[in-house]
């Protein structure tokens, strides 16, 4: 028994160990990213928290306020979240006040039907706070909203969590790589024969694996 207990003991000190050096490996190759999938999960789980607390139904929204860049690691959480809210009827507004434009929380808003601003000059961002996200669903159908700039549909791959213009997807579980797997890593579904990337014009590249 207490061999056992010692071989454990040793196992989960290796384990530990690797565990923090590959944490230092993964802190050091990627950029700054904001917890987005992290707090868009809280937001929901408080309004669900809201809706069965009684009868009276509130109109909840989410708005986002985002400044740093996306992080193509949060791809697939940040989606179930857009997706829950989608169900829930809870449009996401999106203020983004970085650099570049943000494909995640453009997608956000395009899906749950928020509004996704970029202010032009951030000295006017409280006017764009009260006029354009303060006022309230009905009421902003009478608004005249800036005008949307398109919206960013890339996704990131479930292999090397990278944005990607182009890829395969799982016609059984929908997940999406960058290169053509024999299996898929998510449902275990076994693809059939790639085509050669030669012989393959690139609109076909877009392909799917047997169900
Ligand atoms: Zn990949
Ligand atoms: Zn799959």
């Amino acid at each position: 028994m207490s061999a056992l207990s010692i071989d454990l003991l040793e196992k989960l000190e290796e384990f530990v160990g690797r565990d923090e050096k590959l944490l230092k490996k993964e802190l050091e190759g990627s950029t700054a990213s904001s917890l987005l999938s992290g707090s868009l999960s809280m937001a929901l789980c408080y309004i669900q928290r809201v809706f069965r607390s009684g009868p009276l139904h509130p109109h909840p929204r989410i708005l986002c306020l985002h400044g740093s860049q996306d992080g193509p690691e949060q791809y697939v959480a940040i989606m179930n979240a857009i997706f829950s809210a989608q169900r829930s009827m809870v449009p996401i507004d999106s203020c983004f006040i970085g650099a570049q434009n943000s494909a995640f929380l453009q997608q956000a808003s395009y899906i749950t039907g928020g509004v996704y601003l970029k202010p032009q000059l951030l000295e006017g961002t409280f006017q764009y706070l009260s006029t354009v996200f303060a006022t309230d669903l009905h009421s902003r159908g009478f608004l005249q909203l800036p005008k949307s700039v398109g919206v960013d549909f890339r996704a990131s791959c479930f292999c090397h969590k990278k944005t990607i213009d182009m890829g395969y997807i799982c016609s059984v579980c929908l997940s999406i790589f960058c290169k053509h797997h024999k299996k898929c890593s998510t449902c275990g579904s076994v693809f059939g024969q790639a085509q050669s990337e030669a012989a393959s014009e690139p609109s076909k590249k877009r392909k799917t694996g047997d169900a």
